[in-house]
């Protein structure tokens, strides 16, 4: 991924014009930039196949998929660092990339921000920051005081006479975004910036990023194959497989609504249970056999008479208790009014049980075999225990049996 970017200091992307106060609390003015149709080949290898999309002034969009999904050449082809085949990439009114048309990556007020820093290892942390405002029109004065703030922002103030090489993965991630912040750009490219540093200054970067873009008011395509981190920052996800964008939606939709199985897979289950179809409701739901008893599920296809479907089960809905006195498959029956309607109860054992500092995540294996995994409870169930899971009919998806 980003080791195929040229990661040399010339590719650092700069504004031809670049604002005259060229400070980090002024805010940008993105245009709305659209991805029409775009196809792209290696040779006879279609690396992008019919890409839509469309990233509003400001959103933040993340480019969701496996790897070899083809995150990197799609931000590329938005970078100006790859022609496309087919289709058109416009920024406001301006077509930058077509079969004919290619703006190179210098015209475009874009900044990127690389798995690997990327800083001058021969400058320091202050002309690292500052260069891409050694142009016309920003003085001196503005420049420092441009590069004290944003360096400031990011916690590097201290540092800005040192050299890259003397700094940590996470100091360096740290001045690259303040380098790409602080030209003030239209668009920030993140080719997957966190994956090389530990979890837990991951998690404070992740952070940083989501709140200085947006104060910055850049348009953010951010690519990574961690949906917790996708989910996390996104505005917008484009979920990418084999070079199309399969689904195109809020973090909230994606989750709840997956459009296909690989969506579903990729977002994170808890499981997938094969089941019978037993009834259909109003509102594409379902009634269906599987788990070891009986469980409501939206249906994700169109209607068929397939009477087999395979459900997938999201795991944050999902509640442990002791086994049930009475247990029932369904609590809609009367005396368990209290609880939702498609509430289910499945009977199961506990065949795992990790500790994750707020609680406990369980795997649990059901009457009838099947396992889900990633179940979390404040209370540690123990292995071998007998246990009742709850599961709600929107932790559950069915489509039909691939
Ligand atoms: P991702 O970023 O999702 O890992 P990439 O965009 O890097 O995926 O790659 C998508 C596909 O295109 C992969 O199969 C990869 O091998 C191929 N590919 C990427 N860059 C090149 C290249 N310069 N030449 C040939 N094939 C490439």
């Amino acid at each position: 991924m980003s080791a195929k970017f040229d990661s040399s200091p010339t590719l650092r992307v700069l504004s031809p014009e670049p604002p005259l106060s060229a400070s980090p609390t002024t805010r940008g003015h993105p245009e709305r930039i659209v991805i029409d149709d775009v196809e792209k080949y290696y040779g006879e290898y279609r690396a992008l196949d019919s890409i839509h999309l469309t990233i509003e002034p400001g959103q933040f969009t993340v480019l969701l998929g496996p790897s070899g999904s083809g995150k990197s050449t799609l931000l590329r082809c938005v970078g100006g660092l790859e022609r496309i085949d087919a289709g058109h990439i416009r920024f406001g009114d301006l077509t930058v990339n077509s079969a004919k048309v290619h703006v190179a990556p210098e015209r475009r007020n874009v900044s990127m921000v690389f798995q690997d820093f990327a800083l001058w290892p021969h400058m320091n942390i202050f002309d690292n920051v500052s260069f891409s405002l050694h142009k016309p029109g920003v003085t001196k004065e503005q420049r420092r005081h441009a590069v004290g703030e944003i360096l400031e922002r990011v916690g590097m103030a201290d540092f800005a006479t040192r050299y890259p090489s003397t700094l940590s993965g996470g100091q360096q991630q740290r001045v690259s975004l303040a380098r790409a912040l602080v030209g003030t750009p239209d668009m920030i490219l993140f080719d997957e910036p966190l994956s090389s540093l530990d979890a837990h200054l991951r998690e404070r970067l992740r952070i940083e990023i989501a709140d200085l873009t947006r104060e910055a008011g850049s348009s953010v395509l951010y690519i990574t194959h961690d949906q917790t981190e996708a989910f996390a920052l996104a505005d917008l996800i484009g979920v990418l497989d084999e070079g199309r964008l399969i689904q195109v939606a809020t973090p909230e939709e994606i989750y709840h609504n997956p459009a296909t199985p690989f969506v579903a897979r990729f977002t994170g289950v808890a499981g997938e249970l094969d089941a019978v179809i037993v009834a259909r409701a109003e509102d594409r739901r379902l009634l269906v056999r599987g788990g070891g008893g009986e469980l409501h599920t939206r249906d994700a296809t169109t209607p068929t008479t397939e009477a087999r479907s395979r459900v997938f089960v999201r795991a944050a809905p999902l509640r442990i208790t002791a086994p049930a006195v009475d247990h029932f498959a369904l609590d809609h029956r009367e005396h368990l009014g209290e609880h939702r309607r498609d509430h289910a109860r499945l009977r199961g054992r506990v065949v795992d049980v990790a500790f994750r500092g707020r609680g406990y995540e369980h795997v649990i294996e059901l009457d009838g075999g099947d396992r889900l995994i990633g179940i979390f409870s404040e209370d540690r169930w123990n292995r071998h225990e007998n246990i009742t899971l709850h599961v709600p009919g929107d932790a559950c998806i069915a489509f039909a049996r691939e």
